[in-house]
């Protein structure tokens, strides 16, 4: 990970060095956190070509929606920590990166019982390449199913982003990829489809898109509804409902979508070659339109993009700027 110069800190731009945390931390002991992963991408629209976030504040409203189910009140408004991710991309002087906003219980108090621990939120960009890799990107990635079961609603959260929920998907992914695989697929309690580690997933036959629904333990991706319009858009069917694994393998074409991820053709599942084992033609062309999208070059998805319009802070190099107050903090005590 590429340092960049500030991060956002409970309402300051702090240096990246000096972003930290006590040992104490509830949430790095009970996993009480709740985050996001946004990305920003550079755009084609006129006149400057500015850099925009996608989807920024349907992010930050999951956020919010993901810390009031656990309980945790967050100290900004959406608009404060949409506000603060433009400019600190702004301040950054990033053209595409991706954003990590998290909302997490803070020192204080330690004990299963989280409500008289602190509500600190900060938020860090960094650019970050394609998440599975450019081979991966074009000619579609191995993936093995999970022994692990995906967390189910009675034990946890699913529609929740939040850290200690991650431990299923952090098993998951070691396992995959110790035994040589890009990304694991997690079914649930009753053997059904629900998702990647950090993706939703689609599987494609007779031209029909078919996707696992809310009630399969998935977290309702801002990529899965961008994907899905878009699939609507184009004329394809998108069908929501229960998936087997069997289908997965049966499948002409299976793709994944994510925010870091964005959209990755899977070619092989559990060394089944997916279709013809390359990537299929409807996932192409999702994943072009989708491209499309993100760099604005898609006027009915304009409303997406969150242009980046303040200028970049000059800092000479070498040189870490001082921790400024944040120019759109406004009755952050809260
Ligand atoms: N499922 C899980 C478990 C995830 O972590 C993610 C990434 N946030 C997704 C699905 C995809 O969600 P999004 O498109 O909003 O990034």
């Amino acid at each position: 990970m590429e340092p960049t110069d500030l991060i956002w800190m409970n309402g300051d731009f702090v240096p990246w060095e000096d972003a930290k945390v006590h040992v104490l931390t509830h949430g790095l002991h009970y996993g009480t956190g709740v985050f996001e992963g946004v990305r920003c991408y550079d755009t084609d629209l006129n006149p400057t070509h500015p850099p925009a976030v996608f989807r920024n504040l349907d992010h930050i409203e999951r956020l919010l929606r993901s810390a009031e189910l656990y309980y945790m009140p967050v100290p900004y408004t959406a608009q404060e920590l949409r506000a603060a991710t433009l400019e600190l991309v702004a301040r950054n002087g990033l053209s595409s990166c991706y954003i990590r906003p998290i909302v997490f219980r803070g020192s204080g108090s330690m004990g299963l019982n989280p409500l008289d621990s602190p509500v600190d939120v900060t938020i860090a960009c960094w650019e970050w390449g394609t998440y599975l890799g450019e081979e991966g990107m074009r000619n579609g990635v191995r993936a093995k199913v999970s022994s692990w079961e995906r967390i189910g609603p009675r034990s946890l959260i699913p529609h929740a982003k939040a850290s200690g929920q991650y431990l299923n998907s952090v098993l998951a992914k070691i396992e995959a990829t110790k035994a040589g695989y890009e990304e694991a697929i997690l079914l649930d309690e009753h053997g059904h489809v629900c998702e990647g580690t950090g993706e939703n997933i689609y599987v494609v036959r007779e031209g029909e898109i078919a996707t696992p629904g809310q009630h399969n333990s998935i977290l309702d991706g801002i990529t899965r509804r961008s994907v899905i319009q878009i699939a609507q858009d184009l004329g394809y069917t998108v069908v929501e409902r229960n998936v087997a694994r069997a289908e997965m393998y049966l499948a002409d074409e299976v793709f994944l979508s994510g925010t870091a991820a964005e959209l990755v053709p899977v070619r092989e599942i559990d060394d089944h070659a997916i279709g013809t084992g390359r990537p299929g033609e409807i996932t192409r062309v999702l994943q072009a339109a989708f491209d499309d999208a993100i760099h604005g070059r898609t006027e009915r998805y304009r409303e997406w993009l969150d242009v980046v319009s303040a200028p970049a802070l000059e800092t000479p190099a070498g040189e870490a700027p001082e921790a400024v107050p944040a120019q759109s903090r406004s009755a952050a005590s809260g």
